[in-house]
């Protein structure tokens, strides 16, 4: 391991609690993190990137912004269309509201468009001020959250629906669009579960200003670790790495490489 830091990093994202004895890091504050609940589809809407920059980052804030279900409609549908809602099929803003503002049906040629249609939210039947609750909670912590507390702050029945909610909201603070990470980049790569069959290798790169990419990875040979580096890290980036052999001329190809190997 470089050091405990990407081991660390890469606990705290998947839910896992670091060991005791390793002495905590400095942690990236969640504002780091853009979210992003549309899928391809939406990707080009505009508005969307400066509203969901702009989501609440206190309790006091979101419980005052978000104090009822049309609340939150209205900020989505701003979020989503720029305050007014578009026909997905033939982009028309002339569109009749129904099933209380959750649908809209085009007058131009009759397609029908929900809400949360192409996003990560699609199909739900939970009311938007459940999800935006859930999203606060889990953007608003420094240290991250499990499934097992969100399932007790949402009051799920089933832990199994706050790990699905968990997810679909993590995998939803990814941009899709996100630059490469710069400058200095330690790689590295852990395992998380704690049990060996279940146990998954982790790719991890951290970028020295805070960010993060992680990848699940199979084995760390030379041709994966080169496409997480191609995929993740600038190609101006210096990389440091252990002495792991994967890590070979070819992994960082021209980026500058150097290797720190712990002594005992
Ligand atoms: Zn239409």
């Amino acid at each position: 391991m470089v050091n405990e830091t990407c081991c660390q990093i890469a606990m705290r994202l998947n839910g896992f609690e670091a060991p005791r004895a390793i002495v905590p890091i400095p942690l990236i504050p969640a504002e780091a993190y853009e979210t992003v609940f549309w899928t391809r589809r939406w990707r080009k809407a505009k508005h969307k990137d400066d509203l969901w920059r702009d989501f609440s980052k206190t309790a006091i804030e979101f419980e005052e912004r978000f104090a009822t279900e049309e609340d939150c409609r209205a900020f989505w549908i701003q979020a989503r269309w720029g305050g007014k809602p578009a026909c997905a099929r033939c982009s028309s803003t002339d569109v009749w509201s129904e099933l209380g503002g959750t649908r809209f049906e085009c007058a131009e040629c009759g397609h029908q468009t929900c809400l949360t249609s192409g996003t990560v939210l699609e199909k739900t039947r939970k009311p938007l001020k459940m999800w935006f609750r859930a999203m606060f909670e889990i953007s608003s912590r420094r240290n991250g959250i499990s499934a097992k507390e969100l399932q007790q702050i949402m009051g799920f029945g089933s832990y199994k629906t706050a790990w699905s909610w968990l997810h679909k909201l993590r995998a939803a603070l990814v941009r899709p669009d996100r630059e490469h990470l710069n400058q200095g980049v330690e790689m590295d790569e852990t395992f998380v579960g704690s049990k060996r069959p279940g146990k998954q290798m982790v790719l991890v790169a951290v970028e020295r200003s805070g960010r993060v990419r992680l990848a699940h990875a199979r084995r760390a040979d030379e041709p994966t670790l080169k496409r997480s580096c191609d995929a993740n890290v600038a190609r101006s980036a210096g990389v440091t790495s252990d002495g792991l052999a994967s890590y070979n001329r070819r992994t960082p190809g021209a980026r500058d490489h150097q290797r720190s190997v712990q002594k005992n």
